[in-house]
């Protein structure tokens, strides 16, 4: 395997499967097998979840609520997928635990650095919920900022595309894809990978991203050993 620790970003719209709102226990299950088959490697994973599936702060505030109770609501919301996805996680024998940024102790642990490394060195999938713990930021920023904090050799952003185009492949058939590109060309091009504030701070710590299909079977195996299905985006 390529790499060691890895630090696996899955939105919360990935949880839908076929849906149009909520979480599909297949989708999850369909996850947890792929997340199996890594681990059994030895590779060490922790997920950031996303939350978009359920609510997104700035949804709740274009239609007039105040933004920091949708961020709440939002934050919330990256704990229920987190637990949905703890629960899939164990359903497949990989032991699990989920730490929270905002305090909710009865169902998650908070959220503790050195813990979190010890649970990953045990072998331990941690799933980190409730994005930074602060409104204006996305789980993004919280995935790139969890990475660099458990020293994650990759983020690995999960999402329903095979990599990076210069245009959107689901509007322009003719897109082309990038299999490496430059933090500096993204930057230059316009393209969008992740928020300004994420992006931004993958480069100045010189984390490598990766964004794959990670609704294929076997493709997460795959980018961890190393073959390049996606598009990697370093300095
Ligand atoms: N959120 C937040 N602070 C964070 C992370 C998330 O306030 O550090 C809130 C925000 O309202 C966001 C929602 O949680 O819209 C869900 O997160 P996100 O939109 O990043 O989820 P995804 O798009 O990955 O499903």
């Amino acid at each position: 395997m390529k790499y060691k620790r890895i630090l696996l970003k899955l939105s919360g719209e990935a949880l839908m499967g076929n849906r149009q709102y909520g979480i599909d226990p297949e989708r999850l299950a369909e996850y947890a097998q792929d997340i199996k088959a890594i681990t059994d490697q030895g590779v060490e994973v922790a997920i950031v979840i996303g939350g978009g599936n359920i609510f997104r702060g700035v949804a709740g505030a274009s239609k007039g609520m105040d933004r920091v109770q949708g961020d709440h609501m939002g934050m919330l919301a990256t704990v229920i997928n987190g637990l949905a996805l703890q629960s899939a996680l164990e359903n497949a024998d990989i032991p699990t635990r989920l730490q929270s940024a905002i305090k909710i102790n009865e169902v998650a642990e908070p959220f503790i650095r050195r813990r979190a490394i010890r649970h990953l060195e045990k072998g331990r999938v941690v799933i980190f919920g409730g994005g930074t713990g602060n409104p204006y930021f996305t789980t993004d920023s919280a995935a790139v900022l969890r990475a660099i904090e458990i020293e994650a050799d990759v983020i690995l952003k999960g999402t329903r595309v095979d990599g990076i185009y210069n245009v959107d492949p689901e509007k322009d058939s003719k897109a082309i894809k990038f299999d490496n590109i430059s933090f500096d060309d993204v930057i230059r091009k316009g393209l969008k990978v992740m928020d300004t504030t994420a992006f931004t701070l993958s480069q100045e710590n010189d984390l490598p991203i990766i964004v794959f299909d990670m609704n294929k079977k076997g493709n997460l195996f795959k980018v961890v050993s190393g073959e390049n299905i996606g598009t990697e985006v370093k300095c």
